[in-house]
């Protein structure tokens, strides 16, 4: 079975790049290991109105799929708070599964092969074409192989690419309904509990995410080590959010924020979205990211394979994002988040200004 470009992962990174690449007219085939792609999820799905100004497939997005959420409320770790605004920005909360399965159907329209339960093992490269061998004892081939198989890539293990090494590791739960303020997204700051990162709560697409992430040391990524204190959170934050019964499920997964990595390419074949470290360092942020480099890389790939610009391997790589400001704010965090320091500053219009560049990038008019 031959195809042009076959990508690794069903999710926002690789259904952007097939997208882009199908409408270039290269016959897609990806690869996903889940039966479906909205299985299992290890994300909370926000995204930010920036990815919707610039990324026009969202835009297609059915609105019942999204629910726009226009404010931040910010808590110190004493549950003081304060209100952040940017006139016209909003985050939108996103029925994740749904979303993923119609972003399959979309490119699927297209003509994208979309082979789930699938899984990608390895890669040899031979005569100028992979040859990607299948459980099945079925042999595929591609001129061109993409990574978007997310933070562990098994494709950037088998080419000899650099591989994430510095993650934060988030839990969540999704609840029916539970009385909050649905207008804004609700983030803790609790060094205690999510140090390096922060908790949330918000009224997502019918129902109510509440989730925490923090830190993993570099040396203990056993899962041993990968504790998340979720039900410490919720007695927490109790006095202003409280679930009344267990969650209907927990989404949990590794956030790598150590930025882009060294080597996410070679003649043939590159990394993109997490495979390659794309994540920011300080939101932990990464569908805007996966799906606008996703979509570059497809177009890259199909101009190169139809004989119109170079391989994107050595061209398009040096335009993925370097995060060297995030990568300065994440040591400052890491280094100095303080839960006394919190308590005292919040409110003040500094820290006011610092919150909203985070949330808002320079957009923010606070008010209250
Ligand atoms: C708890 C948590 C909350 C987050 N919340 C947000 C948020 O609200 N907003 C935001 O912007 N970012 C968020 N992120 C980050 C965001 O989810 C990721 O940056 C984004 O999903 C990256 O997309 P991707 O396509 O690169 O990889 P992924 O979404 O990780 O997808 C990789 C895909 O590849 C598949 N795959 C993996 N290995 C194989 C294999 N060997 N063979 C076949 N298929 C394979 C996987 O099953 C998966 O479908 C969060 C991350 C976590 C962990």
């Amino acid at each position: 079975m031959g195809c042009d470009l076959l990508i690794v992962g069903a999710s926002f990174a690789g259904l952007a790049c097939a997208r882009a690449a199908a409408l270039a007219g290269l016959r897609v085939t990806v690869l996903e290991k889940k039966a479906a792609a909205g299985e299992k999820l290890h994300t909370t799905g926000i995204i930010v109105k920036d990815a919707v100004d610039s990324i026009e497939w969202l835009r297609e997005l059915p609105p019942h799929l999204v629910r726009p959420i226009e404010a931040v409320r910010l808590y110190a770790p004493n549950l003081r708070y304060v209100d952040l605004y940017a006139p016209g920005y909003y985050f939108l909360a996103t029925d994740t599964p749904n979303l993923l399965n119609w972003m399959i159907d979309s490119v699927q329209g297209l003509g994208v092969q979309v082979r789930l339960a699938t899984l990608f093992e390895n890669a040899s490269y031979k005569g100028r074409a992979w040859e990607v061998p299948l459980s099945t004892g079925e042999m595929l081939t591609a001129s061109y192989l993409v990574g978007a198989d997310g933070p562990h890539s098994r494709v950037a293990k088998a080419l000899g690419l650099s591989c994430n090494e510095h993650f934060l590791f988030g839990v969540e739960h999704e609840y029916e309904k539970v009385r909050l303020q649905e207008n804004f997204l609700h983030c803790f700051i609790t060094r205690q509990l999510a140090p390096g990162y922060i908790g949330w709560a918000f009224a997502g697409v019918g129902v109510t995410q509440i989730g925490l992430a923090r830190r993993m040391p570099k040396d203990t990524a056993g899962p041993g080590s990968r504790q998340v204190a979720i039900n410490t959170f919720l007695e927490r934050i109790s006095a202003v959010i409280q679930p009344a019964d267990s969650p209907l499920s927990v989404r949990a997964g590794m956030i790598p924020c150590g930025g882009v990595l060294k080597k996410v390419a070679k003649a043939g074949a590159l990394l993109v979205g997490d495979a390659a470290g794309m994540v920011s360092p300080v939101t932990a942020g990464g569908i805007h990211t996966a799906l606008h480099h996703g979509a570059q890389a497809g177009e890259g790939i199909a101009a190169f394979l139809l004989g119109k610009a170079e391989d994107p391997a050595e061209c398009l790589v040096r335009q993925y994002p370097h995060f060297r400001s995030k990568r300065v704010l994440r040591w400052l965090f890491d280094h100095l988040q303080s839960d006394w320091m919190f308590n005292q500053l919040l409110g003040t219009t500094a820290m006011r200004h610092a919150a909203e560049r985070i949330y808002f990038h320079r957009k923010g008019a606070g008010r209250s």
